[in-house]
């Protein structure tokens, strides 16, 4: 994997750090393990992993695809990092992102955007893009992302590979740097559905060094992805979302779509049309949640304590704004003002408060729909890859990505993207969404359905 990404990824541009020495130290400390007769602590014991560089990592920088964190090395492992390692997991480097997680097309990184490897002309989605291309270019076998609003789907969706968003507190956020806390969640990312369920295991379950961890037992998504093709769904409900799929989606997405949900009923499950009336405010709704919490997050990059600090300014705060001004791009400084005036005294209740109960109202719809089938379908992003600079200075075409991975984020249910087929020569994704720990399901399906 060493040698392919020095072979290709000057052109991909999928990883931002590579740790050739450390890579070859801990895969060969899984040979000694297994030498001296020990059993590795996992299956995926020695196989290599691309990370994205939103984890915290104590022998790599950490930069979140950004200026203002360039050369920080933090202190700590997160603890997505500190699991993978006690798997005996190969880290072999970190991976390009939009700028802290805000984008849909890895063109919002300080550092340069990522290629798609099926057309290096065209985007490989955001803002876990480089996680994706590193499957997508054989880089990588596994790779881990986060999905705040769709950056581990919408990826996947644009490079033919699987990405999941497991339920909200299903995986800990212990040294993941924030987005928006209360939509960010990490997952894995692989080529196939039981290579992602082998590596959900890994990354899954309680800690107490984050207070919205679930203390509950992992779902059982080995077994269910290991059934694999043998699976029929017969008796399986899946419901077909009305409110995505129709209008706004590109034809050739809706092909695929088509065909894979001929292909769910041939292989047994019962297609059910299910309506989620309250869908279609998501974005909005979305728009406003997070960029509140990304005003708040992003406050503690205040020159002092990580990364850059400009070297100009007669004061703290002079030298604090010049340091932001320098160290944020475009996308973030949007989202730090849209949120800070959406917090702002006197609109609180208009934007932030109205926006809470759009969200309730999409639990709602969720919890309506998953009354009447066991997973829900939908297209997983509305659009084919698109070129690189096409929608990079229009933030709404930008936005409009995530619209049908969105919902899942705000009700903090699970859905995942598998390979749909190709349309044009490029990838298409379907989303398969799941109610709150009911993952078992959500990869009995895509292991079906792969
Ligand atoms: N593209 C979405 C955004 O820009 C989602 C980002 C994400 O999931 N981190 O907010």
């Amino acid at each position: 994997h060493l040698d392919r990404i020095a072979a290709v990824d000057p052109r991909i541009h999928a990883f931002l750090h590579v740790d050739e020495h450390a890579a070859l130290a801990s895969a060969g400390l899984v040979d000694e393990r297994i030498a001296a007769g020990e059993t590795p602590g996992s299956p995926l014991a020695g196989v290599p992993l691309a990370l994205k560089d939103v984890f915290t990592t104590a022998d790599m920088p950490t930069t979140c695809g950004s200026k203002i964190l360039e050369g920080w090395r933090p202190p700590y492992d997160a603890t997505v990092t500190a699991r993978l390692r006690a798997a005996g997991i190969t880290i072999l480097g970190k991976t390009n992102m939009d700028e802290f997680a805000m984008g849909s097309s890895t063109e919002h990184s300080a550092y340069g955007p990522t290629h798609n490897p099926w057309d290096l002309d065209r985007v490989p989605g955001g803002s876990g893009g480089g996680s994706a291309a590193s499957l997508a270019a054989f880089e990588a076998p596994l790779a881990i992302g986060t999905d705040t609003g769709g950056s581990i789907r919408q990826p996947a969706a644009f490079t033919g590979t699987v990405g999941v968003k497991p339920t909200y507190g299903g995986v800990s956020r212990y040294g993941l740097v924030a987005c928006a806390s209360s939509l960010d969640q990490a997952g894995p990312c692989a080529r196939t559905v039981l290579d992602a369920a082998l590596l959900h295991e890994v990354i899954a379950g309680h800690d107490p060094m984050d207070s919205t961890s679930i203390d509950e037992p992992v779902p059982d998504v080995v077994a269910a992805a290991r059934r694999g093709a043998a699976e029929d769904l017969t008796g399986l409900k899946v419901g077909v979302v009305r409110e995505l799929g129709g209008e706004g989606y590109a034809p050739g997405v809706r092909t695929a779509y088509d065909a894979a949900l001929r292909r769910l009923e041939k292989l047994g499950a019962e297609l059910v049309e299910v309506s989620c009336p309250h869908f279609e405010y998501g974005m909005a709704a979305y728009y406003l949640i997070l960029p509140s919490e990304v005003s708040s997050n992003l406050a503690r990059f205040d020159a002092m304590r990580y990364g850059l600090r400009a070297d100009s300014g007669a004061s703290a705060e002079e030298v604090m704004a010049n340091t932001r001004e320098a160290g944020f791009g475009p996308e973030v400084k949007r989202r730090i003002i849209l949120g800070t005036y959406a917090l702002s005294s006197g609109y609180y209740d208009a934007y932030y408060g109205q926006a809470q109960k759009v969200r309730t109202l999409i639990g709602r719809d969720f919890a309506n729909a998953f009354a009447q089938a066991d997973v829900l379908v939908s297209p997983a992003t509305p659009t084919l890859p698109f070129p690189i600079g096409d929608k990079v200075d229009d933030p709404l075409a930008m936005y409009l990505n995530d619209l049908a991975t969105i919902p899942t984020n705000l009700a903090g249910t699970a859905g995942m993207s598998v390979p749909a087929g190709l349309s044009e020569g490029l990838p298409v994704g379907l989303q398969i969404m799941a109610p709150a720990l009911g993952e078992a399901v959500m990869y009995r399906v895509g292991a079906a359905f792969e």
